[in-house]
């Protein structure tokens, strides 16, 4: 099992900031996630930033991805997370099957009660159906969470709850394209 401590300290005094420790606190430019939104101390690491995300998001995102492939659960939670994190830093040149496959994804979840390891296999089976798949504009808001609240969580439990809380919100953020996604997740029959 990995530190679940993480990098992360949350500053206490201003809520909602987080660093990574005392070295980033002394920077204090931040860096504001165009994804997501998360504000957070810029630092040196090894992710670029992309079109949709900061390096410092993707950062986090890599470490609650190192968690979720160790977790060895049945419910398969790192699906959760994958489509969670490509819903909420989906951009317009983002490829449509990978947004339309997180949000199916989200769908299939939150509305139906799919476990992690049943969308896996949804994605498998609606790939062998359809070739093209629409282009979906992203809301204004992609959801009150972001991975680095999931990460605050420490117990295995709480963290698990905290990535579907997270996935509940992202869809949520997308709630106007729902008649149009459920459509989709139709194809299964
Ligand atoms: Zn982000």
């Amino acid at each position: 099992m990995a530190d679940k401590g993480s990098a992360l300290d949350v500053d206490r005094r201003t809520p909602g900031r987080i660093t990574f420790g005392a070295r980033a606190m002394e920077e204090h430019t931040a860096t504001v996630c165009p994804g997501c939104g998360l504000r957070i101390s810029r630092r040196a690491g090894p992710r670029e930033p992309e079109a949709g995300a900061s390096a410092e998001c993707l950062s986090l995102k890599d470490e609650l991805s190192f968690y979720t492939l160790s977790r060895g659960d049945a419910f398969f939670i790192h699906q959760l997370l994958v489509d969670a994190y490509a819903a909420q830093h989906a951009t317009a040149d983002s490829k449509p099957i990978t947004t339309a496959f997180a949000l199916i994804g989200l769908y299939l979840f939150v509305e139906r009660g799919f476990s992690g390891k049943n969308v896996q296999r949804a994605h498998v089976r609606l790939a062998k159906r359809r070739r093209r798949w629409p282009r979906f504009q992203s809301p204004e808001s992609r959801g009150a969470l972001t991975v680095a609240d999931v990460l605050r969580a420490r117990s295995e439990d709480a963290r698990d709850q905290a990535i579907k809380q997270w996935a509940r919100s992202v869809w949520a953020a997308w709630n106007k394209k729902r008649v149009q996604i459920a459509s989709l997740a139709d194809l299964l029959g």
